[in-house]
């Protein structure tokens, strides 16, 4: 079996060069296409109990600057991974929820993720890649982050 659409999720930190490598390898072994999605979560994410008067249009302005200061620096990344501007989305929203969207929309069959191998409470109260893990359509690959 070979993947044809492969998606690496990515945030912004350094160990998103360690799941791009990763991803990179597997689609070429396997020859396949690959994109990256990066998603911005939104200040109610962030700051959940906040409760301000016109705090929308702040929020609007936050996000819409910090998508597009991820946007300039995930691009920086992929390129050095070969995956052109295009193949790079990035959005605002639950990441999860997302990539997860992102991978259906785009046919992706294969999902990579970075780990830190949380287990326990940390599991409980749920990461990324456990989320994903657990709501994609899709084969997802765990590359275990080392620090
Ligand atoms: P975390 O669960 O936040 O420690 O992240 C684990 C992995 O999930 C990261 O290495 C990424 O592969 C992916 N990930 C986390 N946050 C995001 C995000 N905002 N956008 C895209 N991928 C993400």
């Amino acid at each position: 079996m070979r993947y044809k659409h492969i998606l690496a999720a990515v945030d912004v930190t350094e160990e998103a060069d360690q799941v791009l490598a990763m991803a990179r390898q597997v689609a070429d072994e396997h020859q396949s296409q690959l994109s990256v999605v990066t998603v911005v979560k939104p200040l109610t994410h962030v700051y959940g109990g906040l409760d301000m008067v016109s705090y929308t249009q702040v929020s609007v302005n936050f996000e819409e600057e910090a998508k597009a200061q991820a946007q300039v620096q995930v691009e920086a990344m992929a390129g050095k991974v070969g995956v052109p501007a295009e193949n790079v989305h990035v959005s605002i929203g639950s990441p999860v929820t997302r990539i997860v969207d992102d991978a259906d929309r785009l046919g992706a069959d294969l999902i990579v993720v970075g780990s830190h191998g949380k287990h326990g409470l940390g599991l409980l109260l749920g990461s990324t890649a456990n989320g994903v893990l657990h709501r994609a359509h899709c084969d997802v690959l765990t590359i275990r982050i080392k620090n």
